[in-house]
């Protein structure tokens, strides 16, 4: 297993899930990974993350992600792509942008709208904007029937109530990287939305609420992602050069969670898995989707 490792990462960092994990959420079109790529993917396989959902967060950036999810997928990894348009780049929603993401979505790589939503922690676009692209967004994906893949930071209120109004009209949907209070958690379960957990609740400033919170969340609700190269675990075993997150700490994170939850590692893995091929109806044999590099069901 050594030489597929590369030197990248230390010895301390090179975990193995005890079963094969979907990383629902990797940013790999992100600058960062230009240079190392393909170490980056033979890492993620080694450490037996071997389903990556690559994150389309504007129209250049999911566009990436399907030419990337075209082009990498195969010898034991799956990739597939999200698109979607992020809400700090709402005030860019109009017609053309709406027909080129409807576009977009209608590849077979796409296998869910989004990443969308609402972010009123930087408002780097106005709430009305981000209202108004969302709820776009929302149409798209009750039209195409795929699932969504939802951004939200300090908007959980709002966020309910737009999809109180959809919940009818949309299918399946993830909250990734949740990291809001009881509340919204329950309100979240209650819609009967799935739940994206990152490596926040491994930072010790702020992610002890969520601790106490992972337990209550179904497993065939539950689902893991990086959000790479953001989110860089805070008690990684070592240091890590340049602090850039990846796929292959996926395992880390897993194991964070499996022990708040009172789960055995194995048990987690396979569970949201399980849960990630069903939401982004993938096929059930992991290593017969990475051979064919499809998404066919
Ligand atoms: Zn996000």
């Amino acid at each position: 297993m050594a030489d597929t490792f590369d030197d990248f990462l230390p010895e301390a960092l090179r975990f193995t899930s005890p079963s094969p994990l979907v990383d629902i959420g990797a940013n790999l079109t992100h600058d960062s990974f230009a240079r190392d790529l393909p170490a980056v993917l033979a890492r993620a396989r080694a450490a037996n993350v071997t389903t990556l959902i690559l994150t389309g967060t504007d129209r250049e950036h999911a566009e990436q992600a399907v030419a990337m999810a075209r082009r990498l997928a195969g010898e034991g990894l799956a990739l597939h792509a999200t698109a979607g348009v992020h809400p700090h780049d709402a005030s860019r929603w109009d017609a053309g942008l709406a027909a080129d993401m409807a576009e977009l979505q209608r590849q077979p790589e796409v296998v869910a709208v989004g990443e969308c939503g609402l972010d009123f922690n930087r408002n780097f676009s106005t709430p009305a904007e981000q209202e108004r692209a969302f709820e776009a967004q929302l149409g798209l994906a009750a039209e195409s029937g795929k699932p969504l893949f939802i951004h939200e930071r300090d908007a959980g209120q709002r966020m309910r109530e737009m999809l109180h109004s959809w919940r009818d009209a949309i299918g399946d949907a993830v909250v990734h990287c949740f990291t809001a209070d009881r509340a919204t958690l329950f309100g979240y379960l209650d819609l009967d939305l799935h739940i994206g957990l990152t490596g926040w609740l491994c930072d010790e400033r702020r992610g002890h609420h969520l601790r106490e919170l992972v337990a209550e969340i179904p497993a065939t609700r539950l689902m893991v992602e990086t959000d790479c190269p953001y989110l860089l675990p805070r008690n990684l075993p070592a240091k890590l050069k340049g602090r850039r997150h990846e796929p292959a700490l996926l395992p880390w994170i897993l194991r964070e969670i499996a022990h708040w939850r009172g789960d055995s590692e194995a048990e987690l893995a396979a569970a949201t898995t399980t849960t990630a091929r069903r939401f982004f109806r993938l096929p059930a044999d992991a290593s017969r989707e990475a051979s064919r590099g499809d998404t066919t069901p």
